[in-house]
């Protein structure tokens, strides 16, 4: 068995560096290759990601994991073993029935529709690629229809990034958000307008970086397996454990937004950095979903850095680099309006409140074209007509409408945006678990100090992997199931306390 164990982990690790390696194309993509490179790259890219799936579904993978199934049986659920050959068991069986046809297709059509979105986008096109975008949804519904059985056929889908989620589970959790969460930011929206001029001057980009840099390593990044360089959609992506890295974009007339890219993409990362380093190369040394990753971001993003005891620490420091813009803003008028709640039209923009309204939206309108309710060409004015119902303002085009997300012009329609509102639910569901096992963690980041945080998520997170789904390392770390109510209660805290 020991050896059989061996040769599973020996074709494992090459389809991992596979995927690693185009990682790296990926990332040199986004950074520093010059436009000529684009079209060499999109072919290396696509062979690479070919090799990997040939290899993952190998009949010898297949045939490995079949006389390694008693062994396993015998195991601890909970050991390295067990988790190895469950999760592989998972993702083989789910490529195998992927036809390699189907896959290529859908890729070559993905790298095509993402290349028309860049042009129709600015253009505020959506002619141009309607008919693009009804492919997608074809080839969407014929990727699901791989999994028969399904109860929703956005459920092949959703488990792609949120493993074990399921389309009705996910509606009626976010029913139930949506029920909560509206009356809340109407209280909200009736208290005095925020005023939040002071982060909207003039903050040169090197001294930003310079102080995003410094409170990144504060939080945990480690620069010695990581680096953050400049894109125009800021990322983490990874080729080793040891080497994780983040991209950020700044703004100079507007300090908040290359600011907390850089705390979101760090928080991915520290995620990934603190995976055991023993699953090095294996499928375990992934996160494990888009929404646990997502917690991750968010958590460091806004729980910590949109807080006020985060602010009383570092914002002495911000005023001395920017005494211009800063030195006569208070604490309080700074911390508002890096908070300021504001129905607006992008969701990358979008204020704490605002947030989960987006994703919903996308989720519901996502279901809808998959089952057929709503055709692709009509999408355009179901969007509008859902912003104008949701959340009272339209955006004077598509540009800034149906296109503004590249989610469906690069993969699939279905399973794309859940992961955003689930991990803003776990992230509030973690934090309230560490500071019932840890109390001082709000005066500690008061001081700058994040260890007891950061080695609390790495004990009961980041280090795990992949080895526990969402659903059972929510169970694990909480005791319970996924819950709005601790996120309801801290957004109700921060925002109306
Ligand atoms: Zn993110």
């Amino acid at each position: 068995m020991e050896k059989k164990l061996d040769e599973l982990k020996d074709r494992l690790r090459e389809v991992e560096d596979l995927q690693l390696v185009s990682a790296l194309l990926n990332w040199d993509q986004s950074t520093y290759m010059p436009p000529g490179g684009a079209a060499a790259r999109g072919r290396q890219m696509s062979l690479v990601a070919r090799l990997g799936h040939e290899k993952l579904i190998d009949p010898a993978v297949g045939r490995l994991l079949d006389d390694l199934q008693p062994y396993a049986e015998g195991l601890d659920p909970d050991s390295d073993d067990a988790a190895l050959i469950r999760v592989t068991r998972r993702q083989y069986d789910k490529s195998v029935r992927v036809p390699p046809r189907l896959l290529a297709q859908f890729n070559e059509h993905g790298a095509a529709s993402y290349q028309a979105w860049t042009v129709a986008r600015p253009a505020n096109d959506f002619k141009a690629v309607q008919p693009m975008l009804e492919k997608t949804l074809d080839f969407s519904r014929q990727l699901a229809d791989c999994f028969p059985g399904y109860e929703h056929i956005a459920d092949p889908l959703i488990d792609y990034s949120d493993e074990g989620m399921k389309a009705e589970s996910v509606r009626t959790l976010f029913a139930n958000l949506r029920e909560q969460l509206v009356p809340l930011l109407k209280e909200v929206l009736s208290q005095p307008v925020v005023d939040d001029s002071s982060v909207h001057q003039f903050f040169p980009e090197d001294k930003q970086r310079a102080f995003g840099e410094r409170v990144i390593r504060d939080l945990g990044y480690d620069f010695n397996r990581g680096r953050q360089d400049k894109t125009h959609h800021p990322f983490m992506t990874k080729f080793s454990l040891g080497d994780v890295r983040i991209t950020t974009r700044f703004q100079e007339d507007y300090l908040a937004n290359g600011l907390f890219s850089t705390i979101h993409e760090s928080g991915h990362a520290m995620y990934e950095q603190g995976i055991d380093m023993k699953y090095e190369a294996s499928p375990l040394a992934h996160g494990t979903s888009a929404g646990v990753h997502e917690s991750q971001s968010r958590l460091w993003e806004n729980v910590v850095g949109r807080s006020r005891a985060f602010w009383g620490h570092y914002y002495p420091g911000l005023q001395e680099l920017f005494p211009e813009q800063l030195g006569d803003v208070s604490l309080e008028t700074f911390y508002r309006a890096i908070n300021k709640v504001q129905p607006s039209v992008i969701r990358t923009e979008a204020d704490q409140m605002t947030y989960d309204l987006h994703v919903m939206i996308r989720f519901d309108l996502e279901l809808a074209m998959l089952e057929g309710s709503l055709e692709v060409r009509d999408l355009p004015d179901a969007w509008m007509a859902r912003y104008e119902s949701d959340l009272g303002i339209t955006a004077k085009d598509d540009r800034d409408g149906c296109l503004q997300d590249v989610h469906w012009f690069a993969g699939p329609i279905g399973g794309s945006f859940q992961g955003y509102t689930l991990g803003n639910i776990m992230a509030a569901m973690f934090y309230r678990q560490a500071l019932l096992a840890h109390p001082e963690i709000p005066a500690q980041i008061g001081s700058g100090e994040f260890g007891t945080l950061h080695g609390w998520l790495t004990d009961n997170i980041y280090r795990h992997g992949a080895k526990f789904t969402a659903n059972d390392l929510v169970q694990r770390v909480t005791g319970g199931q996924l819950t709005i109510e601790p996120y309801i209660s801290y957004l109700r805290g921060k925002f109306l306390g």
